[in-house]
């Protein structure tokens, strides 16, 4: 996985952060879906390397159920945790039990979705 990440980096679109990320995301049935940073001029059009991973694997035909784990590495000093607005889409499809794997090329630290989302908001609060 560690090496996919690092190859990925280098397909980020980060001329403006130079901050590329790149994301895997796993599925139960063993499948994954790649995204990095793809960034824009106008800075609120950027999408997250997170986002894209998990927008590919619903183009691809995958459903909420569906999400396993969540890989993310930075070339960053330190390993990153996924922005607030890709912790609420990630809390739209992955379990409060799923894996995540923050990384940078030295260091590596494992969390539950929960331990970065202790309280989302979700489908069950529009009642
Ligand atoms: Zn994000």
């Amino acid at each position: 996985m560690k090496k996919r990440l690092l190859e990925l980096l280098e397909n980020a679109y980060a001329p403006y952060s130079h901050y590329p990320v790149a994301a895997i995301v796993v599925m139960y049935d063993g499948r994954t879906f790649e995204g990095v940073n793809v960034e824009n001029a106008s800075y609120g059009a950027t999408i997250c390397a997170e986002r894209n991973a998990i927008t590919s694997a619903i183009t691809a035909g995958y459903t909420k159920e569906d999400f396993r784990e969540l890989y993310v590495m930075t070339k960053g000093e330190k390993p990153a945790f996924p922005c607030f607005l890709c912790r609420q889409v990630l809390a739209e499809f992955f379990h409060k039990d799923s894996k995540l794997v923050i990384m940078n090329e030295e260091r590596e630290e494992h969390y539950f979705m929960s331990d970065i989302l202790p309280h989302p908001f979700t489908s069950e609060d529009l009642g």
